[in-house]
């Protein structure tokens, strides 16, 4: 991990840079910040550039023998300690070198993560995870041997907020006494959560929000964010990469659900059987998967309440415009009395079998044959 591929943050990586190059390097240290303001990768940037053989003036350099082994996570001398769970293939004592490798290949695929996609990348979605007294012993074991190639052993402890109070006695001590040249950098994002007695004893580094402009240049380099929205996006995520990726995601899908939902709508009003099944086959897909599926459906519902009441009371809920918007105003129409009632039940039923397991394909199918018909019933006229 580079200083340069960390999102923002400036000022603190020169002054981590400066502490290193006049040889201030505190060897029981605590980075706090939220995950998504890049307190990981910071805290193993940091630990790459000490331990690298040519440091240049603003990074590591990237290729001398310790920098090669960094930049693979894999440094003899690189220890990490992180909240782990058991799971269906490590069934008593989990320690973190258990899940070394899911480790690595989450962080160098995509460090900022928080601890629900560190969960799900290890299949422990519905547990607690823990850093526990196995760990802290394994940790003990560790950096008693020495250095191998560099200076200094690390140890980097992410989320120490979940250390169980004997684990947390054991680092205590390790931190109180340490053997040989380690540095030990707890990555947490709320220090309230520590013994004060641990917090007390190492040197504090608060890593703040990012910088909104370096949000937006993220945004629009990366995940190829128009200019507009990625402005947007970055003054609501309060310089939390995280945060703004979830905005990302959730704008994508949205405008995903508008336009599967405009053109399911025209196939079944044109009761085209090809059109039915090329979109059934798209919404059945594996990789659309039974969550999006549901919030299609929720977003279909809320289209048709949207679509009643433009129909009868004449005024809008005012959340949809633009593309949606104009789209509505052609639709509203086909929803009326006498179909609007068949189309909700449908639609319901069909959130409660995708949410049961139902096969997509029939279920999808299903439905878009029915609405071929409702949306083809006539509104009423009422004759006295
Ligand atoms: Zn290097």
């Amino acid at each position: 991990m580079h200083f340069k591929d960390i999102v923002g943050q400036s000022h603190l990586k020169s002054r981590l840079i400066q502490t290193v190059n006049a040889g201030r390097i505190s060897h029981a240290q605590l980075f706090v910040g939220k995950s998504g303001y890049g307190s990981l990768p910071l805290a193993i940037a940091y630990a790459q550039f000490v331990a690298c053989k040519n440091k240049q003036k603003e990074d590591s350099c990237g290729t001398c023998s310790s920098c090669i082994k960094f930049n693979k996570l894999v440094h003899p001398d690189l220890h990490f300690s992180f909240p782990v769970s058991t799971t269906s293939s490590i069934k008593a004592k989990p320690v973190s070198d258990d899940f070394i490798k899911d480790w690595r290949a989450l962080n160098i695929e995509n460090p900022y993560f928080d601890l629900e996609e560190w969960h799900k990348t290890i299949g422990i979605e519905q547990k607690q995870s823990l850093i526990n007294v196995a760990e802290s012993q394994a940790i003990i074991k560790k950096l008693n041997l020495k250095a191998f190639e560099s200076e200094f052993k690390f140890l980097l402890i992410w989320k120490p907020e979940n250390l169980n109070a004997q684990a947390s006695n054991k680092l205590l001590k390790l931190i109180e006494e340490p053997v040989g040249k380690t540095i030990i950098i707890l990555i947490a994002e709320d220090e309230e959560m520590l013994l004060k007695t641990i917090t007390s004893r190492t040197q504090m580094i608060r890593v703040p929000p990012i910088e909104a402009i370096e949000i937006v240049k993220y945004l629009s380099n990366k995940k190829q964010v128009g200019e507009e929205r990625a402005q947007q996006i970055a003054v609501l995520s309060e310089g939390d990469v995280l945060r703004a990726e979830e905005k990302v995601h959730v704008s994508e899908d949205s405008e995903m659900d508008f336009e599967l939902f405009a053109s399911w709508m025209r196939g079944c009003y044109e009761a085209n059987i090809e059109k039915m099944h090329a979109w059934v086959e798209q919404v059945s897909d594996r990789k659309f998967g039974r969550e999006r599926q549901k919030q299609f459906l929720e977003y279909a519902l809320e289209v048709m309440r949207e679509g009643m009441i433009r129909n009868y009371a004449g005024t809008s809920l005012q959340r949809f415009d633009g593309a949606e918007g104009n789209f509505l105003k052609k639709f509203a129409p086909f929803v009326h009395e006498n179909n609007v009632f068949g189309i909700m039940e449908i639609l319901n039923d069909a959130h409660y079998h995708v949410s049961r397991n139902a096969y997509a394909k029939i279920l999808f199918m299903d439905m878009s044959m029915k609405f071929a018909n409702l949306l083809r019933v006539k509104k009423r006229t009422f004759v006295s």
